[in-house]
């Protein structure tokens, strides 16, 4: 599968661009951390996540349209992912953490600004 989720997916290029061009420094893919956020901005006290709405099953997302083949079995795979991810944002809000979660499509060309704008907004020490 051409789409499987690297560890530096376009998506999340854009928001790390993004932070860094404006000041915010963060670290990447904490493994100490559940679920191993995208960025870190430990002095904020955030974590992010850019999620793509495939493998993440962004709902009521035309970008995470399950394939016609195979249904059953992707299904069951996202519905782990989906899992996974919430059970890792209920450990994170628990530790104490801000979590946001991106997703691929806000990063769209029509949304991008107002994505990113909104990511700054939350980011307060
Ligand atoms: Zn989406």
């Amino acid at each position: 599968m051409k789409n499987i989720r690297s560890k530096n997916t376009t998506p999340e290029l854009l928001v790390r661009m993004f932070l860094h061009n404006n000041g915010y420094r963060y670290r990447l893919h904490d493994k100490k951390l559940p679920g191993k956020p995208d960025l870190v901005l430990k002095k904020y006290n955030t974590v992010i996540f850019v999620n793509g709405c495939f493998w993440h099953g962004h709902i009521n997302c035309k970008e995470a349209k399950k394939p016609k083949s195979n249904s059953e079995f992707w299904e069951n795979k996202i519905k782990r992912n989906q899992q996974r991810d919430k059970k890792n944002t209920n450990s994170l809000i628990q530790l104490g953490w801000n979590v946001l979660t991106i997703w691929e499509c806000q990063l769209n060309k029509d949304k991008i600004e107002s994505t990113l704008s909104d990511i700054v907004n939350k980011l307060v020490e």
